[in-house]
């Protein structure tokens, strides 16, 4: 144990920790860069103000807490690794990550390029998705918590730190949650909190990092509270025109005051972003006359590199294409625009545009698949990329299924495709890793099966009314959509042996027609776990 430094001065070893130097001072204490003496390992050291650490009842919640946090493993947040005290200093040691604050780049650049909001977006809501399924809610999701590295990345630190302050005196108005800006109405005014309030967070995160702004400000932090419960923002698009009415909406979604209003999870979020890039494709691919790969350059990254998730050329495939197109079309007014569509020249036109928006998304699909895969790690949790090799194309449809609903159907193409790639080669292991995380996150998010269940308590009731043949046409029709779906199997075993049962009924010609005997009782209808806090 060291003894303390003196006031002002900055200790040379915490714990088992030799200090290097200072990283920066918040308003829960200081953070160094640091090194365990025995293993060597970098850290950076959070050292607990001592006002803090003398809170009554504080190291006890901390303790409550920090099993759950150290268990919290994702590349977009900030590992925790251990925690300490040593003499009056409370300390805990997490992942050192270079780099810079969001705050501090904002400071500098104002605001942050669409795009690039989009793909820092994308990856906070990975890390809030994880949280979140661990049953972790981060309470304080701000610019100062996500620390940006030199490669594009952002990772999300302080996790739980807001609830281990939740009873302490100093919270708000003593500094550690520092500022109200990202606060969601329900927590600012003490109520109860759930996953939705970190997506309202997000929301702000978002709109600072769009307008240079946030959402609302005042001179004091119950002024900003008060805004965050009855006030409008400006919304994003009225401030920045350039910002697509897709990434416009899902700020203002996120940003609901009712929670409920909010998109359901960061999963969702973690889509609608993704589906914001394929639509700005698709819309400016006929404009831009197949040159969708080019750079924008507001989307270079911190070190200067065009950033890796810029939107990039060539299509998801014709259908999401057309799928797409005809979704923004769809939204656009016909009027004057219609007549020009009658002009032959116009047409002849649109016909060249066509093709060669056609040869170049061939010529440009074939480059891709000449490149490498990406690594499978942790993908799962991040699908974002743009597909290049033959795997990638196969992922990224059972992606599509995924997305869609098509659970079942995405599980089969990967089992399928799993079967055709030579065992032990990286492509097979990231096949059948993808797998078994889409199998481990069905499993515990059950599908909506209510309709099916509903349905096949229908059909015995018409079963037992002597309306066979209706029943029959409700368990056919079961069969018949759901044959794949894993999670409907004990549904559809019901269905049948209703149905063989109701055939052998009608094959025995009683006068009388009786109800096949359920199967198996009816049961409770099982309900998605996307919604409702953790
Ligand atoms: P705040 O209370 O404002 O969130 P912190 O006390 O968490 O600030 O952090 C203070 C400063 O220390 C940050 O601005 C950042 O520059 C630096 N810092 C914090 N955590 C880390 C980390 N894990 N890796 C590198 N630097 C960090």
């Amino acid at each position: 144990m060291s003894s303390p430094a003196p006031v002002g001065t900055d200790p040379t070893r915490i714990g088992p920790y030799l200090v290097e130097r200072k990283l920066g001072a918040g308003g829960m204490g200081t953070v160094y860069l640091a090194s365990h003496e025995q293993t060597g390992r970098i850290v950076a050291l959070k050292l607990l103000s001592p006002s803090l650490a003398r809170e009554e009842g504080l190291v006890a919640r901390f303790m409550r807490e920090i099993d759950a946090l150290q268990k919290l493993k994702n590349p977009h947040v900030v590992e925790l690794f251990d925690h300490g005290v040593d003499g009056e200093m409370y300390y805990y040691a997490m992942e050192y990550v270079p780099g810079e604050t969001l705050t501090a780049r904002l400071r500098r650049e104002k605001r942050i390029p669409w795009r690039e909001t989009i793909d820092l977006s994308i990856q906070i809501s990975v890390a809030l998705k994880s949280a979140h399924d661990a049953g972790i809610i981060h309470r304080d999701l701000k610019p100062s918590n996500l620390l940006l590295t030199p490669d594009g990345d952002i990772k999300l630190t302080d996790f739980g730190v807001a609830q281990v302050f939740a009873g302490s005196k100093l919270t708000v108005t003593g500094g550690i949650i520092g500022t109200a800006e990202y606060m969601s109405p329900e927590q600012g005014q003490g109520r109860r909190i759930t996953k939705r309030s970190d997506l309202y967070s997000l929301g702000a995160v978002m709109y600072v990092m769009l307008t240079g702004r946030p959402p609302f400000s005042g001179k004091t932090t119950l002024d900003v509270i008060h805004k965050h419960k009855y006030s409008q923002f400006d919304r994003p698009r009225t401030i920045v025109p350039e910002i697509p009415h897709w990434l416009d909406d899902i700020v203002c979604q996120l940003m609901e005051k009712d929670p409920d209003k909010r998109p359901a999870d960061a999963f969702v979020v973690n889509r609608r972003l993704q589906e914001v890039l394929r639509k700005v494709e698709v819309s400016t691919s006929d404009m831009t006359l197949g040159h969708g790969t080019q750079e924008d350059a507001s989307t270079l990254n911190a070190a200067g590199q065009p950033h890796r998730s810029a939107v990039s050329g060539g299509g998801h495939g014709t259908l999401m294409r057309d799928l797409f197109r005809a979704e923004i079309e769809a939204g656009k007014e016909r009027g004057s625009l219609w007549r020009v569509f009658e002009n032959t020249w116009v047409l002849v036109g649109l016909l060249a545009v066509t093709l060669l928006v056609i040869v170049y998304g061939v010529v440009n699909a074939r480059m891709r698949s000449a490149e490498q895969p990406d690594e499978a790690a942790g993908e799962f949790s991040s699908w974002r990329r743009t597909p290049r090799a033959e795997v990638d194309r196969v992922v990224t449809l059972a992606r599509h299924q995924n997305d869609d609903g098509d659970v079942a159907g995405a599980e089969r193409t990967l089992s399928a495709f799993a079967a055709l790639i030579p065992p032990e080669s990286p492509e097979r292991n990231r096949v059948e890793n993808l797998l078994s995380e889409l199998r481990a996150r069905n499993e515990k998010h059950p599908r909506d099966l209510s309709l099916l269940v509903a349905a096949l308590d229908r059909a015995d009731q018409l079963a037992a009314a002597g309306k066979t043949s209706e029943a029959r046409e409700i368990w056919n029709g079961a069969i018949a959509i759901y044959a794949d779906d894993p999670s409907a199997r004990a549904d559809l075993e019901r269905a049948r042996r209703n149905l063989s049962a109701s055939a052998t009924t009608s094959d025995k010609k009683t006068t009388k027609p009786t109800a096949p005997k359920p199967a198996e009782p009816a049961r409770q209808p099982a309900t998605t776990t996307h919604q409702g806090s953790p």
